[in-house]
């Protein structure tokens, strides 16, 4: 039986995505071998990473002027790549601080950068996105850096920062979840296990303005204008995963892009925020202008029943509910591909649970 998966990453994939990949597993493309075991550069396996590629670009509207890679080392890898890509020793770059993620990102610049944390949300306990007036830059800042949603508290930012410096973004959680305006951006980054398929690539779209300065001890599988020139394979690619990622691009492609996408997710958050806020026995920590409609952090008055909850959660079909380990409680991550029905039943789990339990 498939149950309804919440987990935060990797994370739950279109059925539809999977039973395609399991239909062509040991015989993909009448070529007689999985798509595995065929050569990265071969013409079939091309034209799916070219697919994919403009699939990404039709969907996301990217401007030219863009490159769109296909890297390894997840999301944590860009931590570094961005700064031995973009600056030079000496530098000094924006990071704005909104939590776990933020926080990893912040770690790893500093060791080529100094970095100055333009805002830093503790005061809320990390509840909170800073006010779009209240970022205070650093001129000549060589980047401007922050996380459109932290997918351990589930805070999301509601606006994009309007900034002189290139705007970076780490998109890991949200990315594909609704229409953005690429232009805005130097450079967009997201591993794919949350929103595009499995883990195992990491997707930046870069302006191409901003590459060909890479430090010389950048590796070269990391560095930008490399890898663009090299359509992203001076190495093997993770072609398993590139393929799946297409299929997941197809799939939301068929399913109404980045509108359909939205309007989706717009509508699966805001059921399960209603059922939390018309709760007593419910609640979820974050501020309303920057609750997340990818991840819903939610705890119970008496947390002595978190583990019950969870437990029977999974008996009912309804798995990985616990919140991250850092932050307890629980966490319902509900990206593109959990249908709604799974929300439905999620909250039709709570209010039975609430009557067993208020
Ligand atoms: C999951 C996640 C990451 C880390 O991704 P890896 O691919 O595991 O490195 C970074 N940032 C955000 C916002 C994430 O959700």
């Amino acid at each position: 039986m498939r149950v309804y998966n919440f987990a935060a990453g990797p994370a739950t994939m279109p059925l539809e995505v999977l039973e395609e990949a399991q239909s062509q597993l040991s015989d993909w493309d009448s070529l007689g071998m999985s798509v595995m075991e065929v050569s990265h550069r071969s013409k079939e396996f091309v034209s799916v990473a070219d697919e994919a590629t403009s699939l990404m670009r039709e969907l996301m509207g990217i401007p030219e002027g863009y490159s769109v890679l296909f890297l390894q080392g997840g999301a944590s890898g860009q931590f570094s790549a961005i700064p031995q890509n973009l600056t030079a020793p000496g530098d000094t770059v924006d990071i704005v601080n909104t939590g776990s993620w933020s926080k990893k990102a912040i770690a790893e610049a500093k060791k080529y950068v100094s970095v100055n944390v333009v805002a830093d949300e503790k005061a809320s306990n990390y509840s909170t996105v800073p006010d779009a007036a209240s970022l205070a830059q650093t001129p000549g800042a060589a980047y401007f850096h922050y996380t459109a949603n932290e997918t351990i508290g589930g805070v999301e930012f509601d606006y994009v920062p309007d900034v002189d410096a290139a705007l970076i973004c780490d998109m890991s959680s949200t990315i594909m979840s609704r229409p953005i305006d690429v232009s805005k951006f130097g450079l967009i980054y997201a591993g794919a296990q949350k929103n595009l398929g499995p883990a195992g690539i990491t997707v930046v779209i870069v302006r191409d303005d901003l590459t060909g300065n890479a430090r010389p001890e950048t590796p070269s599988v990391w560095d930008y204008a490399q890898m663009a020139a090299a359509d992203s394979m001076l190495n093997t690619p993770p072609t398993l995963a590139l393929y799946l990622l297409n299929l997941t691009l197809k799939w939301v492609k068929k399913n109404g892009g980045l509108e359909g996408m939205a309007a989706r997710n717009q509508a699966k958050a805001a059921k399960l925020y209603e059922a939390i806020d018309n709760s007593d026995f419910y609640s979820n920590p974050v501020a309303p202008n920057a609750r997340s409609w990818m991840n819903v952090p939610f705890l119970v008055a008496d947390p002595s029943l978190e583990k019950e909850f969870v437990s029977s959660a999974a008996d009912a079909g309804l798995t990985n509910l616990s919140g991250h380990r850092s932050v307890g409680g629980m966490r319902a991550s509900i990206y593109n591909a959990m249908p709604p029905e799974g929300v439905d039943a999620l909250i039709d789990f709570m209010k039975e649970f609430e009557q067993k339990h208020a």
